[in-house]
């Protein structure tokens, strides 16, 4: 059951690390896109975090939604609206006064999907939100999943987004996308489902 100040604190968290690790996440982004992922994420996620500073009465819904608005209006790229998405098929998720990360997670993950275009296996973000979303529907979410998932996208072909356009030059690199989503799952495991 996520709580209102649980969520708050997961994507606060979620931000730091984001901050912590922009100049890592745009240099991930070079070799094999534009070089602004770092860049893109912080911009959001500094929006999110000032819409959030006032909902610590708010309800699980609003939360989600004030966050993927900010995502979706302050980042320029294909992260934001991915981002945006997610949280706001979470936002959806919760209206019923579903509180459990399960189907907030599978909700969230379904609506990725459909918005890129991407399946497991593209070197994308969907690399990790497939394997953590399935841990935590069977309880066993652990930073080994998360860091693991992360990892395996090293040696993928990118399919979609701009990675796609290097074919096989895109192995030998983590996907950014993954990466940042990764620091999501961690923030998650650090202040919720622990
Ligand atoms: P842009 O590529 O527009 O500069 P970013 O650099 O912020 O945007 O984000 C790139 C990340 O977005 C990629 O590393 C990948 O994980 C993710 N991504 C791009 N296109 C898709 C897609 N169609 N489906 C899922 N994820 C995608
Ligand atoms: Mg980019
Ligand atoms: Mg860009």
């Amino acid at each position: 059951m996520l709580t209102t100040t649980q969520t708050i604190a997961w994507l606060n968290n979620f931000a730091d690390k984001i901050e912590t690790n922009k100049a890592y996440l745009n240099d991930l982004d070079t070799p094999i896109g534009d070089g602004d992922h770092g860049s893109n994420m912080v911009r959001g996620l500094t929006a999110v975090k000032a819409t959030l500073a006032d909902k610590s009465d708010a309800d699980l819904t609003t939360v989600f939604k004030a966050a993927a608005l900010a995502l979706i209006s302050k980042v320029g790229g294909a992260a934001g609206p991915l981002y945006g998405t997610a949280f706001l098929e979470m936002a959806k998720a919760s209206k019923n006064g579903d509180a459990d990360l399960d189907p907030l997670l599978t909700a969230a993950l379904a609506g990725l999907k459909k918005r890129g275009g991407a399946v497991a296996g593209d070197k994308t973000l969907i690399d990790v939100w497939t394997p953590v979303t399935a841990a935590v529907q069977a309880d066993q979410l652990t930073p080994a999943v998360i860091s693991e998932a992360v990892e395996r996208t090293k040696p993928m072909v990118a399919k979609k987004g701009r990675a796609s356009y290097l074919g096989d030059r895109s192995i030998g690199h983590l996907d950014p996308g993954a990466v940042s989503s990764g620091y999501l799952f961690t923030a998650l495991l650090e202040t919720v489902a622990q």
